[in-house]
């Protein structure tokens, strides 16, 4: 149609451009209309913004479908006008109701949400660009086009013959990789990372796909770099859809250097890589536990609670109740039960007569039990301050090999444990890679 359009959220310029008594200057309208455009008004504004409207169109104006007599038409032919608007609806039930506020009748706007609400999600915002025309005094459904956030919906129209045709909108889901880059304050990454933006669901997970090549606590220092890419799935109009996924992470130190790409090896589990497309899991994360402070050492110590000298097996991570707590390698759970020193614990048993305790949890994963294997980095329960030999939240960490007490934090990463992926894995992981690091040269040009 080649009508001009009014397309505002406010109603003073709809009351302007459907004004019967008015002869409208359509350029002034439009013009006024893009002044007055609001952005990112808010449900509730809009349904304000609607009620008025509705107001204004229920008043007892009531024109005769045009009349089009010979003395009206020699004067003045009624202009049809489409006039657009679009509304935001907290979810698809709102539709119909809308439609009615809007001013369509009530026949007519249930046959048209009727029509919409099959191609629409039962929970979540739907966006609705209504049209209708106006010719003389008459206000007349002319189109729906109503979408859900990955843009999928439906689009309603008036056909020719005065029924109602109805077609689909396929969703428009792209993803998009950002790439971000920061630097560590001196207090955690946590903090630095949420610095410059990067998405909270993100943080943990970064820090997991580097624990095998930094201890954080120990290793990372104010001024150290850190880069990171992910993707977001993206609708039509550039919103994110879902949870972002981290593709990438990297770290800068002082004393060295690591960065790890995602990738999923076709019928395994994903894991992290680095460039050269070896696996970054080892036997062993360092640090079973996320943002932990490391409180004692293992090593000959004078015990707070015992009060008497001896070997501190383990290492200490102080961390606030309900911290999850990771297998630190995978395994089989050999008990999860309690004692009276070391509370909550459990054990797990790994290859190469190794095995690994995690004590004073305040409970553990639910419905972890003996004999459940479990694999690196599951959780396996939350800390606490359980039984006798502790003063306060804390996960104590053991390593045994051949029932030998070691210290966790002297087993060094060692690359000849990295196994590479070959063949066509390889060339699989190369085009995941080129396409991260070809976001990434974008990113830093
Ligand atoms: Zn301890």
């Amino acid at each position: 149609m080649s009508e001009p359009f009014v397309n505002s959220y406010d109603p003073r310029v709809w009351a302007a451009a459907w004004s019967p008594q008015r002869s409208l200057d359509m350029r002034e309208a439009r013009r006024s209309s893009g002044r007055r455009q609001l952005v990112g008004i808010g449900v509730g504004g809009a349904v304000l913004l609607m009620g008025a409207l509705g107001a204004w169109l229920s008043r007892p104006a009531g024109q005769p479908v045009v009349a089009a007599s010979g003395e009206a038409a020699a004067t003045a032919v009624p202009e049809t006008q489409t006039v657009r608007r679009t509304l935001l609806l907290a979810n698809a039930s709102e539709l119909e109701s809308a439609l009615q506020r809007f001013g369509l009748d009530a026949g007519m706007a249930g046959k048209v949400a009727a029509e919409a609400r099959p191609a629409l999600a039962p929970d979540g915002e739907v966006r609705a660009v209504l049209e209708v025309t106006r010719a003389g005094g008459a206000l007349q459904f002319y189109r729906l086009q109503a979408s859900n956030s990955d843009s999928s919906g439906a689009v309603v129209r008036l056909g020719e013959d005065g029924r109602l045709e109805t077609s689909r909108l396929a969703a428009q889901v792209s993803e998009k990789i950002v790439v971000m880059h920061g630097i560590m304050d001196g207090d955690s990454f946590y903090t630095s990372a949420v610095a410059i933006g990067v998405p909270n669901s993100l943080i943990s997970p970064f820090a997991k796909a580097l624990a095998f090549d930094f201890d954080f606590q120990r290793e990372v220092a104010a001024g150290d770099a850190f880069e990171l890419a992910y993707a977001q799935s993206v609708n039509a109009s550039g919103e994110a859809q879902g949870a972002p996924q981290l593709l990438y992470a990297s770290m800068t130190t002082q004393a060295k250097s690591a960065a790890v790409y995602r990738f999923t090896p076709g019928g395994e589990e994903e894991g992290w890589y680095d460039a050269s497309g070896r696996t970054v899991a080892r036997s062993l994360m360092r640090t079973p536990v996320d943002g932990a402070r490391i409180t004692s050492k293992f090593g000959m110590r004078f015990h707070p609670v015992l009060h008497y000298t001896r070997l501190h097996g383990g290492v200490d991570f102080a961390a606030p109740i309900g911290t999850p707590i990771y297998a630190a390698a995978a395994g089989t759970v050999t008990s999860a039960s309690p004692s009276s020193c070391a509370g909550n614990m459990v054990i797990i048993s790994h290859a190469n007569g190794m095995e690994t305790r995690y004590f004073h949890l305040s409970r553990y994963a639910e419905g972890l039990h003996a004999g459940e294997p479990v694999a690196q980095g599951f959780i396996i329960g939350y800390v606490g301050t359980t039984g006798k030999c502790t003063t306060g939240p804390h996960l104590h960490y053991e390593v045994h090999i051949n029932d030998e007490k070691i210290d966790p934090l002297t087993i060094q990463p060692d690359a000849s444990e990295r196994q590479s992926l070959t063949g066509a894995q390889m060339r699989a992981f190369e085009q995941v890679r080129d396409r991260i690091d070809v976001s990434r040269a974008q990113e830093s040009s």
